[in-house]
């Protein structure tokens, strides 16, 4: 039986954080909000992302004290599957 997957039913927990880990691994091909307010991001817009992974728009990280773990600029989906492109500077 194929159904669309949903991540709140008929899946097993550890299979959720299977395939939350793979989301994570893949997070840059996938479209992603903003932790704090729940933005979606402009492709083009630089996002910064803090040591558990959160991701934080430019207006929420100005917000906020704790420095950033690195930051990155958000690419369309055309490039998601391609290309890695990771900026691991400080902020
Ligand atoms: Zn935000």
């Amino acid at each position: 039986m194929v159904q669309d997957w949903d991540p709140d039913e008929h899946v097993a927990p550890e299979l959720q954080v299977a395939l939350m880990r793979r989301a994570v691994d893949r997070r840059d091909a996938i479209r992603e909000r903003c932790g704090a307010c729940q933005r979606t991001p402009l492709v083009g817009e630089r996002v910064y992302f803090d040591h558990a992974g959160a991701v934080f728009c430019e207006l929420c990280r100005a917000l906020d004290p704790d420095p950033a773990l690195g930051s990155r600029i958000v690419h369309g989906p055309e490039f998601g599957h391609t290309m890695r492109l990771t900026d691991h500077r400080a902020a």
